[in-house]
């Protein structure tokens, strides 16, 4: 179908019958608000979210929350403490319970119907956990760590980007911290081996046992706090038995739709690239969002989506490494600045003789000239990207006129 007829077709059945009501007010779900908002949709508009407070940062709550260096205020997302003046009903521990697309309402735990015109699904994921272990997702989360004495030993199981980073910064805390990586290197899975080699020198470094195993039980850990990082769950059981296409997230298009009125956006979101949990991935999907309902409902074309590099980051121990495209799984990868052995390494991948990616700690410069090549679908030539970096390094950096 041709992108005029698509809008026709989609124009149609997007139609200001009834209020927007977004149901996950973290993020993805306040991003797409705030941007309807920005983008001039003037009718109802309600968010309703499980939580007490109003929607918050999620990554800090690893890094400068959980340190105390960043106070939980600060994590407020933009806009969210004047919902009111932007006109937005933001309803905060409302928990939602079951959707009807037949009907298009939802129900509250409570009971209440409310009917909407278009609704978007942002409800995010939850922690799988182990018995008997602490998870850390919510920023209520954090009282508990921060009741322990701080020589109490804490074991962390599984050690992803949630994991590793913990580990460093209750290591930095002062706690004795054992982190079980399963089979590899921290990260190894997410960020490749490179990565996952320095991140495993400074968890060593900084008095962090590394452990390798399956662990089932909390009981298997020599720890007063186990603290469980085994992936999530998409927040979708609220969703059963609506006929919304549910696999392990919501399943949508490439514009976030998952039913005639319904949309998903954020880290409960399936589109055809796969369910990403990062926050610039969220805030991207919810601007998005945002802005094509805006205009389908005003009657206007929605504009093509920018075109971003998919981005990521992770902070440990005071570095911050960061990756742009698909840095993991079966890519051709090689080092192409700084080196494992160094605390600076930049590595580019490809697949398919093109760039698809790039991964790297403290060479943000050499990143940034590979995204370029990402967004390009430039072909893969680590050589001549080496070259680039040593000339553009030899001449020094740019001087502003
Ligand atoms: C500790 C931590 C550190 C992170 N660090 C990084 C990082 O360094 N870099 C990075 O890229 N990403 C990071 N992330 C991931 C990033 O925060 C997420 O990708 C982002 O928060 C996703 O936003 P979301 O709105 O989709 O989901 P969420 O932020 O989870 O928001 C969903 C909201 O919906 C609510 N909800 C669920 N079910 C219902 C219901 N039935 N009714 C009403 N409300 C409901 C939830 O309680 C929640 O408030 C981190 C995440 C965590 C938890």
């Amino acid at each position: 179908m041709s992108p005029a007829r698509r809008w026709l077709s989609e124009r149609q059945r997007v139609e200001a019958t009834g209020p927007i009501l977004i149901v996950g007010a973290g993020l993805a779900g306040w991003t797409v608000a705030t941007t309807l908002r920005e983008e001039g949709y003037a009718g109802e508009l309600v968010v309703l979210g499980d939580e007490p407070h109003p929607p918050y940062d999620r990554p800090p709550l690893s890094k400068g929350a959980l340190r105390r260096t960043t106070a939980l205020d600060a994590l407020t997302l933009p806009g969210a403490d004047r919902a009111a003046e932007l006109g937005i009903d933001l309803r905060l521990a409302h928990r939602v319970v079951a959707c009807d697309p037949a009907t298009r309402t939802i129900t509250l735990a409570d009971g209440t119907a409310l009917a909407y015109g278009e609704l978007v699904i942002a409800t995010g994921v939850r922690p799988r956990t182990l018995p008997g272990a602490l998870t850390v997702r919510h920023r209520d989360d954090l009282a508990a760590l921060w009741a322990l004495p701080p020589d109490a030993a804490i074991a962390i199981v599984g050690a992803g980007f949630l994991g590793s980073e913990l580990a460093a910064t209750l290591r930095e805390l002062g706690h004795p911290v054992t982190l079980v990586t399963g089979s590899g290197a921290p990260l190894a899975d997410q960020l490749g081996p490179e990565i996952a080699t320095v991140l495993a020198r400074w968890h060593t470094a900084h008095g962090v046992t590394l452990r390798h195993g399956r662990v089932t039980s909390v009981a298997e850990l020599a720890a007063d706090t186990v603290l469980a990082c085994l992936g999530s769950e998409p927040n979708t059981e609220w969703l059963t038995g609506s006929g919304l296409p549910l696999a392990d997230g919501v399943l949508t298009d490439a514009d976030g739709r998952a039913g005639a009125h319904e949309w998903a956006v954020g880290d409960v979101a399936r589109e055809p690239a796969g369910r990403i949990e990062h926050r610039m991935a969220a805030s991207t999907a919810g601007v998005r969002l945002g802005v094509r309902l805006a205009a389908l409902l005003a009657d206007r074309e929605p504009p093509a989506p920018l075109a971003a590099v998919p981005y990521h980051w992770t902070d440990h121990y005071g570095a911050t490494v960061q990756a742009y495209g698909h840095v993991a799984g079966d890519l051709e990868r090689q080092v192409v600045a700084g080196s494992v052995d160094e605390d600076r390494v930049a590595v580019l991948c490809g697949r398919d003789g093109i760039v698809v990616g790039a991964v790297g700690i403290g060479l943000p410069r050499a990143l940034v000239r590979a995204a370029k090549l990402i967004r390009d679908g430039a072909g893969y030539d680590p050589e001549a990207f080496a070259a680039s970096l040593r000339t553009a390094a030899a001449a020094g950096p740019a001087r502003p006129r």
